[in-house]
């Protein structure tokens, strides 16, 4: 099938790209991929998307994203992108003209299509405890700024050391009433000004060389049971009673796809131009300026972005990449 603008991916970024590639008469083909409504539909309320004085639960939210979308012509594809092959740059142009960037759907469906949009998002590490899943979004969260505020007042644990850890933690502290860090190290691998912000913070109490083994309670996570292990052979077993936990060990942003096509940085995020969502061909030599814009494939969202993962930063990364495609296509 060919297409004028393809977008991967179904939260905020790819569904906003959507709106406005379809606005622009673009014929978008949105491939929804593995987690129809992004990252956000693994929380329980979001509260911070402006428009909604009330908030809204994250599935109602994402459809009302997709109707928007589909009112002004996209085209859904339910679907895992298994395979691509961007066209290069150095076979761009002559006499062969622009060649199409290819896309598979479950190794099968090719879509040709002149733009890509990239909006893959990234996934919250978790610990892989069986407990954790039991209890995601009934008290497990990985995202402080977008479940704190259902905590206010009460307790909660954040798992890490990094400068997320640090910086949830703090967070939290300004809404709960105490705040445990459960940290592995011995130490904090956080920047020092955000070690001192958490270590001078008397509702923050710091669990050094602490691992969870199991999140308990009734329906919804009230406790922990953790192993304290001081060297080799010391180990101590204590329970917490806690009612919200929370991830902060890092994100995957999801482009393992992308990997021989796209710039991408030591930890995956796709590089972008100058603020906006043009992606860079490879090779690519990040801060000397080394690299080619890989013409016609945009990334918008958290698959970009290791700073701020907001919803709403994703849906304005979205919209840049549908504008940036529109003006792409009518190039050509
Ligand atoms: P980091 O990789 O820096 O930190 C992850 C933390 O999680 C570490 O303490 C790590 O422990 C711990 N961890 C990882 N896996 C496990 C596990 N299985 N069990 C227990 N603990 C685990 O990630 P961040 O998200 O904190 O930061 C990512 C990048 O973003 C960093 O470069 C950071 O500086 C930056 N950042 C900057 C901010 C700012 O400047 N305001 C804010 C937020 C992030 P261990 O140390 O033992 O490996």
């Amino acid at each position: 099938m060919k297409v004028k603008c393809l977008i991967i991916g179904s939260g905020p970024a790819g569904y906003t790209a959507a709106i406005y590639a379809s606005r622009a008469n673009l014929s978008p083909v949105l491939i929804e991929g593995p987690q129809l409504g992004g990252q956000l539909t693994t929380t329980t309320e979001v509260e911070n998307f402006p428009g909604y004085p009330d908030g809204v639960e994250p599935f109602t939210m994402m459809d009302d994203m997709r109707r928007q979308a589909e009112r002004f012509g996209t085209q859904f594809v339910s679907g895992i992108v298994t395979k691509v092959e961007f066209a290069l740059p150095s076979l761009q142009g002559g006499a062969g003209g622009r060649l199409p960037h290819k896309v598979w759907v479950e190794d099968t469906d090719l879509y040709e299509a002149d733009a890509v949009i990239i909006a893959t998002g990234a996934s919250a590490k978790y610990l892989g405890l069986e407990s954790e899943r039991t209890y995601r979004g009934r008290g497990v969260s990985a995202c402080a700024t977008c479940d704190g505020f259902f905590y206010r007042k009460k307790t909660v644990a954040v798992v890490g050391g990094g400068d997320t850890a640090c910086e949830e933690a703090n967070y939290l502290a300004g809404l709960c009433e105490k705040v445990y860090m459960i940290v592995r190290k011995p130490y904090l691998r956080a920047s020092a000004v955000m070690q001192e912000r958490v270590l001078n913070n008397p509702k923050i109490e710091v669990l050094f060389e602490h691992n969870t083994l199991q999140l308990t309670g009734e329906g919804k996570v009230q406790g922990a049971d953790l192993v304290y292990r001081k060297g080799e052979s010391d180990e101590e077993q204590r329970h917490i009673a806690i009612d919200g936990f929370f991830l902060a060990i890092g994100h995957h942003p999801n482009t393992e796809l992308f990997k021989d096509y796209v710039a991408r940085d030591a930890e995956g995020y796709i590089i972008v131009k100058d603020n906006g969502t043009q992606c860079f061909s490879l090779p690519f030599r990040e801060g000397q300026g080394v690299g080619s814009i890989l013409p016609g494939v945009f990334a918008a969202g958290d698959c970009a972005d290791p700073h701020y993962r907001q919803a709403v930063v994703a849906a304005g990364s979205g919209a840049k990449a549908a504008i940036e495609a529109d003006k792409y296509i009518k190039s050509l």
